[in-house]
């Protein structure tokens, strides 16, 4: 069958472009024969490869990028390896406690393995235990705080409720009404650490870039294709998220949301200095359809929101545009004090959301895995579902393994165009309701 989308994303990700640059691996050419086949070097495909390889010391294993490693999502996004659940369809984002108590453990799974590999091999991505703000300014937001709080305590996890008069203090950014403070959330350079897991991978992993699969035919072997050439594989595992919707499988169940990052230069000395505050922090707002918001390590401004629907996976320069008027008007709400801070990065990037808020984790076929459907927090759930994978595959069983194999999976969405008039009315309302918070 033919891949009928392929990614293509736009040109301008900030983290791609201040992280330090590396030389992609060589596209492939002519006939490979492999054991193992991953396509998507996200962190999920990352984290699958090295677990494999691992697991398979004598197999080898060909992981496949139609992009540069760090360009895609996984170098894209916010940077927030999160521990804690982060239900967005419970009121309380913990939902039911013993799922959350498995996911829990999920993520752990995820930032512990990040926090290993990039001590191990000393990557450089400023990856950083400093927990996270959820800070509120309308109502609704302020009872959601007051929700997780309690679903916290339920959890048994810590956290601390910072009041509006002191939040500066820590933020710098007067604008919210109340925050709470979860200390177990670690933050990163995204595209630094995606290009440093890419960098240190084992021996046995041959990473191929700039090689978009084009072609798929299932049966004994798989076969995949690509402008120079094919792969010839026993086994293959997609972890290219919703494009794995292209490659015949969950068709009309994941949903290619778009959601937009800018970053500003860095602050100056005497910039700094005005905004005052801790020099490191990220804040995620109490509404999902608020502005995420980070200090990066060089001193800039990281401001994310808006989302759009882009049914082939790939980014609209209309949508860009506009969200970045919005990043804008966001950051001067927020920021009065640094009225002459511009952008120097906008961008977007791509989530696979599923309406039931579920993934994909497990068999999908004869010889064909997968580990899909992020909804919106691939940088733990993806690298822990990666290597769960691996280790699934060579015989390992678990609590929470069981429990990815018990998924219900991503539910079936309506037909298009029923589904695009669906998502678009949603996310345009659910923008609105998110209010002073967006
Ligand atoms: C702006 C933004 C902010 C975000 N913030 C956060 C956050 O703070 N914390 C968090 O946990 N998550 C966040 N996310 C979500 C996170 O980025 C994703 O969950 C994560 O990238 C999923 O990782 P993945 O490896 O599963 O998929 P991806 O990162 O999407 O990787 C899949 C890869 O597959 C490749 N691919 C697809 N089709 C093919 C093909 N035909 N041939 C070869 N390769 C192919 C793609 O090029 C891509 O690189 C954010 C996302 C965005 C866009």
């Amino acid at each position: 069958m033919k891949v009928t989308s392929l990614p293509a994303d736009d040109a301008n990700p900030g983290w791609f472009h201040t992280s330090a640059q590396r030389t992609p691996r060589p596209c492939a050419t002519g006939e490979i024969r492999t054991r193992w086949a991953i396509v998507g070097a996200g962190l999920t495909g990352l984290s699958a490869a090295r677990r494999l390889a691992e697991r398979f010391p004598d197999d080898e294993v060909v992981l496949v990028e139609a992009q540069v490693v760090g360009f895609g999502p996984s170098g894209r996004n916010a940077g927030f390896a999160i521990d804690l659940p982060h239900d967005i369809g419970a009121d309380d984002y913990i939902g039911d406690i013993d799922v959350a108590r498995t996911v829990l453990k999920l993520n752990m799974v995820g930032q512990q393995s990040l926090k290993d590999i990039v001590a191990a091999h000393g990557i450089d991505c400023h990856l950083r235990a400093s927990g996270k703000y959820q800070a509120a300014i309308e109502d609704r937001g302020v009872a959601v705080l007051d929700a997780y709080r309690r679903g916290l305590d339920k959890l048994g996890q810590p956290y601390e409720m910072i009041g509006g008069p002191d939040l500066p203090g820590h933020i710098g950014t007067g604008y919210y009404r109340q925050a709470l403070y979860t200390p177990g959330t670690a933050l990163v350079q995204p595209a630094a650490l995606v290009k440093g897991l890419a960098d240190t991978l084992p021996a046995n992993v041959s990473l191929y870039e700039n090689t978009p699969i084009t072609g798929v035919e299932y049966g004994d072997k798989v076969v995949l294709t690509h402008a120079k050439g094919r792969f010839v594989a026993d086994k293959l595992l997609l972890t290219n998220n919703a494009f794995a919707m292209h490659f015949g499988f969950l068709r009309g169940r994941m949903l290619p949301i778009f959601t937009y990052g800018s970053l500003t230069r860095p602050l100056t000395p005497t910039e700094q200095a005005r905004l005052g505050g801790k020099d490191f922090w990220g804040l995620i707002p109490a509404d999902p359809c608020g502005t995420t918001l980070r200090r990066t390590h060089d001193n800039r401004i990281l401001v994310r929101n808006s989302f759009s629907f882009n049914a082939d996976g790939r980014p609209d320069p209309d949508c860009l545009r506009r969200f970045k008027q919005r990043h804008r008007r966001s950051f001067k709400r927020r920021f009065p004090m640094l009225p002459d801070v511009p952008f120097e990065f906008t961008w977007g990037g791509s989530l696979a959301m599923s309406a039931n808020h579920e993934g994909q984790f497990g068999q999908l076929a004869p010889n064909v895995y997968g580990a899909l459907c992020c909804n919106g927090l691939g940088v733990t759930r993806g690298t822990a579902t990666g290597l769960l994978l691996a280790d699934w595959l060579a015989g390992e069983r678990g609590e929470v393994i069981d429990f990815l194999l018990a998924s219900p999976g991503p539910s079936r969405n309506p037909p298009r165009p029923l589904l695009d008039i669906g998502v678009n009315l949603t996310l345009a309302w659910s923008q609105h309701k998110a209010g002073q918070e967006s």
